[in-house]
């Protein structure tokens, strides 16, 4: 408790990781928190073939994996906590983790953002069993089955195009009969062989036992109920839900400000109302949300850091 860092990033992601590199190279003192997995979403991704330079073996985690060692060569502290609650405002900010209190003179919260869920039965108890949010993580596994994707944005209709890849069906549910995604997205999907489309519909329950066997849906129109069941001779339904994401901000919503979605308002130089806490990545509101631009958000964020400690220590 009694040591002061210049810098505390609460997050592991590629923001979080960039944001260490950056203030450790500067020679802050940086710990970066993380909760149960180093990497944030990436890490659960195949292959990340969009961010500068990954090119050959451009896995999330081995990307991740080159992140880590990077921070660490610069001297960097890291630690696996679960933060439970911030005191953000004066000029000494306390972090309470569930490994004990940390003190530092500015914070980076790069917590990124999860999946939305569906919220109906079976969904949490079926995940992995047959129920995805990843397509690059899970799609290969259903190879040749069919599939059924919730959602009505660019991700649904882009993931269901690759997962049709692998599956010999792709079922697209949406709650409404116009679809969120970009025209030329919607008009790629519209002429996919292996798409099928059912419209004003949301998913009511998973079923399965074990495995998803099914989905029951329901028209929100006529409320007519109907389950779409897995190929008897396949016994297993693939579930990919792609209905948005949600911001992580639980900790600092009620003193940050966010947007109406739950995403942290920051100006250019990722700094948020209070001085000397900066939002980094997939948490802050943006218009796009990749490791580019969360790798970006993160160096900014520790050289105005750098650039607040130093003016305090002055
Ligand atoms: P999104 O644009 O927020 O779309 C979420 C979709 O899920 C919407 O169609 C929404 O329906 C539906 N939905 C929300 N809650 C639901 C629920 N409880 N039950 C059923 N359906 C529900 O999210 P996204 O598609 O993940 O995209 C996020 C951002 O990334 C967007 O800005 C998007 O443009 C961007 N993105 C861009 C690209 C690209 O440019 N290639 C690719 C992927 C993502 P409604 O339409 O009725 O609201």
């Amino acid at each position: 408790m009694d040591k002061i860092y210049d810098v505390i990033i609460i997050g592991s992601g590629p923001a979080g990781l960039s944001a260490g590199l950056y203030a450790a190279r500067a020679k802050m003192t940086t710990l970066i928190l993380e909760k149960d997995k180093t990497g944030g979403q990436i890490s659960g991704t195949e292959e990340v073939a969009n961010y500068p330079g990954s090119i050959r073996e451009a896995t999330g985690p081995l990307l991740v994996a080159r992140m880590v060692e990077q921070v660490e060569a610069f001297g960097a502290e890291r630690a696996r906590a679960d933060v439970t609650a911030v005191e953000l405002e004066g000029k000494l900010k306390k972090i309470v983790t569930s490994k004990g209190d940390f003190l530092a003179k500015s914070v980076i919260l790069a917590l990124g953002a999860k999946p939305r869920l569906l919220g109906v039965p079976n969904e949490k108890l079926l995940t992995g069993k047959g129920v995805s949010y990843c397509a690059t993580c899970d799609a290969e596994f259903f190879t040749d089955l069919e599939v059924v994707v919730f959602g009505g944005g660019d991700t649904a209709l882009e993931e269901a195009m690759f997962i049709a890849k692998f599956a010999k069906k792709v079922i697209v549910v949406h709650r409404r009969d116009t679809f969120r995604a970009a025209k030329s997205i919607i008009e790629k999907a519209m002429a996919h062989p292996k798409l099928e489309f059912i419209y004003d519909s949301v998913a009511t329950q998973i079923i399965g036992d074990g495995m998803v066997q099914g989905v029951e849906i329901k028209n929100i129109k006529t409320d007519e109920v109907k389950q779409i069941m897995a190929d008897p001779n396949d016994g297993l339904l693939g579930v990919f839900v792609f209905v948005g994401y949600l911001p992580e901000t639980e900790l600092v919503k009620e003193v940050v400000t966010v947007d109406t979605a739950g995403y942290i308002i920051t100006d250019e130089n990722m700094k948020t109302k209070i001085p000397g806490v900066f939002a980094a990545g997939d948490v802050r509101a943006k218009s796009l949300r990749q490791v580019v631009t969360a790798a970006a958000d993160g160096a900014i964020a520790a050289v105005q850091a750098e650039k607040y400690v130093d003016a305090l220590e002055e």
